[in-house]
């Protein structure tokens, strides 16, 4: 079934990439979104439970499998940055609703994401809590229809395309404290909420979500009060290890367009693959990505059999996305000029694969969080 889902998601890369360069940044978006939903991977972000796909005894059927994520992300970020973020954010953006939303409240919005006709985006960073997210500032005030909501995130993707976000503010205590966080559903047109987009590296809708006297029915309360941060992680601790399949899918694109290139291009009378030092990097590259890739499966099946897996899902992320860095530099380095030329393949990949060693968790939180488990076990 793995196979089938890569090849899946391949066929549909080769039929649909192309189609979205050039266009603007929303318009590839929401493009993107509707040719995974016509190929029928959205299904795949969602637990069979809620309408999404029969997962086959990949995981739980109230669960996604993360290893039909790391299947789909991989292929579709071997074609295309924008087909892969808008298919990974229905999943990242639907899960806490899934982890803890109402029956009521799934059966109303989950088919919807499933269908790609709702969009979804997930919201825990502001300006002052980044890395460390019990820094959030964000209040929820409990009032007698509900709530009332008041904060900036920052760095939202799908901000300002979403139809919701899942989103963690305050309702007790302290910046800095663990306790009194708690998970929302907020809809996109809730009164009090405002957007403002800004551009990053490489095309992806993101953007601020401002909240002002932003009020919401007290059924949107995601799981209890307090619950906010186990649920953050718990989506956070799914979604992560697809990271790093990403990061290999675009590192595979890089080293494919390496190989190409280094037998057609001819320097010195001899094609640039006939100098031993650059088949070392190909072959480097390739041993490099493979670890990778196992990695990544490794930390994929732990999840999907229900464990924590901590220290091999920070393994992976970080091992991935600063390998695959690597292999775009090098193979920007083997294209020359052209691999810093605007709109070249791996120039862009350059820039694709830069934030994910940055976003669900930097390298420098991966090594925190791998560290810190390694201590305690022993
Ligand atoms: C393209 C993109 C998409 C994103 N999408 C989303 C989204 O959809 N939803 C969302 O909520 N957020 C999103 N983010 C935000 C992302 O999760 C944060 O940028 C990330 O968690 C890092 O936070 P920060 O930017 O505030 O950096 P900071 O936390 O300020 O860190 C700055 C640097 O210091 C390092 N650092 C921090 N603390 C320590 C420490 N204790 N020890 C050692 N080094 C440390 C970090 O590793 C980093 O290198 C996105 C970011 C990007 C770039």
């Amino acid at each position: 079934m793995i196979e089938e889902l890569a090849r899946r998601a391949d066929d549909l890369g080769l039929s649909s990439a192309a189609s979205l360069e050039g266009l603007g940044e929303d318009e590839a978006a929401r493009k993107a979104l509707a040719a995974l939903s016509r190929a029928e991977l959205v299904p795949w972000t969602v637990p069979q439970r809620d309408g999404g796909a029969e997962a086959g005894g990949l995981c739980a059927p109230d669960n996604v499998s993360v290893r039909a994520l790391c299947a789909l992300r991989q292929s579709l970020a071997y074609h295309s940055g924008m087909l892969d973020v808008m298919f990974v954010m229905q999943g990242l953006g639907s899960y806490p609703l899934a982890l803890a939303g109402s029956a009521e409240l799934r059966a109303q919005v989950l088919p919807e994401v499933v269908r790609g006709e709702s969009v979804a985006a997930f919201a825990l960073t502001e300006p002052g809590a980044g890395s460390n997210v019990t820094a959030v500032e964000t209040r929820a005030r409990k009032t007698a229809s509900g709530w009332i909501l008041d904060g900036r995130k920052t760095f939202i993707s799908n901000c300002g395309l979403a139809r919701f976000y899942t989103l963690l503010a305050r309702t007790s205590g302290e910046p800095g404290d663990k306790e009194g966080l708690s998970m929302f559903f907020v809809p996109d047109d809730a009164w009090g909420l405002d957007v403002e987009r800004f551009e990053v590296m490489a095309p992806h809708p993101i953007g601020d979500v401002i909240l002002k006297g932003c009020e919401l029915p007290a059924e949107f309360l995601l799981g209890e009060e307090g619950q906010g941060l186990e649920i953050a992680l718990a989506t956070l601790g799914r979604f992560r290890t697809s990271v790093a399949a990403a990061a290999v899918g675009f590192a595979r694109r890089a080293l494919d367009e390496s190989i190409e290139h280094l037998g057609a291009r001819k320097q010195f009378g001899k094609p640039l693959a006939a100098n031993q030092g650059l088949r070392f990097d190909v072959a480097e590259m390739d041993v490099r990505l493979r670890a990778a890739e196992l990695l990544v499966e490794e930390a994929a099946r732990e999840v999907d059999a229900g464990g924590a897996a901590v220290a091999e899902v920070a393994r992976a992320k970080l091992f991935a996305t600063e390998t695959a860095s690597w292999v775009c530099d090098r193979a920007v380095q083997h294209f020359g000029g052209l691999g810093v030329k605007k709109g070249t393949m791996v120039e862009r990949l350059f820039r694709d694969v830069r934030a994910l060693r940055i976003y669900e968790g930097t390298s420098e939180v991966q090594k925190l969080i791998l560290s810190g488990e390694l201590f305690r076990r022993n």
